[in-house]
């Protein structure tokens, strides 16, 4: 309906509302309720980029999300929006009427990041797209740009959820280089973060990225340094997971445990040097000798058996300087071999959302 034919519904005691003390302009030509908080702005600014927004304040016809109108202040009628918080309309009027060098300077300054986001979330429910797009650019040069980076995501204290905020507005505005971005931070978080929360799996489950998944899942099992350890916890049921989370964990945990203790006494073998005269007879046996040898050390042990990207860090640490395999091994056989080692990490880093699965139905 036209606002000029809008029911007639007596003004309202005022005592039930606020008005806002920043958007409430007195020439203004709509007025927005948001929780108990009134809002008296320009209708243009709303509708220019929104036509959500623009069916709603023409009325007639019913649109998402909800309003109602809820009478009328200064003979301009209220919409009552459903859904939406304070905070988050605030946000979005703030970036309607900022001057274009304040928006510029929401793109270059990191701190408002939390902001954009907030932006970002109610622009998309009602279809700012202009807007959808500049958030979704101002996030692109954050990343970039390397303002925004894994130490300015873990100072925050909450990292994940800032993370899949990006990752949804680079789904929702089809920007793919978000996504990798996101990507690179949130693996440095994971690697990082002393005591990964159960809600970074709850995260992982709502997509369907292996990339995200298989790390989360494995960092999450593996790489904290809590007593009693994640996949001890996961028995008790002391860790706020679901039981398929907990399931996919302890399969992994299975699965990984079991890998762990095939390479132990089968290490990544590698081709012989061009030069070399004794590959079979003297190189990997060698080479296989000192890795049984080594798999025992200390520093590999105090690892997760299931931890077998950590185990062979270690591993391959401990041989790089290691002087019999140096003095065993001609240098490009050395390298063959720990080529072939890093290809196995890199083969079963790549790969670590297939031992987190959900048992066969
Ligand atoms: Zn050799």
């Amino acid at each position: 309906m036209d606002t000029n034919q809008a029911p007639v519904v007596p003004e309202q005691n005022e005592s039930w509302w606020i008005r806002d003390a920043e958007f409430f302009f007195s020439n203004g030509d709509c007025s927005i309720l948001v929780e108990n908080t009134l809002f008296k702005v320009h209708r243009f600014l709303l509708t220019r980029d929104s036509q959500v927004f623009d069916k709603l304040l023409s009325g007639g016809e019913s649109v998402q999300p909800a309003a109602e109108f809820a009478g009328s202040v200064e003979g301009v009628p209220i919409i009552k929006l459903q859904g939406d918080t304070v905070v988050e309309f605030r946000a979005l009027l703030w970036i309607l009427y900022a001057r274009p060098d304040v928006t510029h300077h929401a793109a270059s300054d990191v701190t408002l990041v939390p902001k954009v986001l907030t932006i970002s979330t109610i622009a998309h429910r009602y279809g700012f797209k202009s807007l959808e797009s500049w958030v979704a650019s101002s996030l692109l040069e954050h990343m970039s740009s390397k303002r925004l980076t894994s130490e300015v995501l873990l100072s925050t204290g909450q990292p994940f959820d800032i993370l899949e905020k990006i990752l949804r507005v680079g789904m929702d505005s089809n920007v793919l280089s978000l996504r990798s971005l996101v990507l690179l931070n949130w693996l440095t978080c994971l690697k990082c973060h002393p005591s990964l929360p159960s809600s970074v799996i709850d995260i992982v489950d709502r997509y369907d990225f292996p990339e995200f998944k298989g790390p989360t899942y494995y960092h999450f099992l593996v790489g904290t340094d809590q007593v009693p350890p994640p996949h001890v916890r996961l028995l008790t049921g002391d860790i706020g997971l679901s039981i398929a989370q907990r399931t996919r964990l302890l399969r992994g945990f299975m699965f990984l445990s079991g890998l762990w203790d095939s390479l132990r006494t089968s290490p990544p073998t590698f081709s012989e040097g061009e030069a070399c005269t004794h590959h079979e007879e003297r190189c990997l046996p060698s080479w296989n000798r000192r890795w049984v040898e080594l798999v025992k050390h200390d520093t590999v042990l105090s690892r997760c058996s299931a931890d077998v990207l950590g185990k062979l860090g270690e591993v391959g640490s401990l041989l790089m300087a290691d002087t019999f395999v140096e003095a065993e091994l001609p240098s490009e056989c050395r390298n063959l071999a720990f080529s072939s080692l890093s290809e196995a990490i890199a083969q079963i880093d790549q790969s670590l959302a297939q031992y987190f699965v959900d048992l066969a139905p």
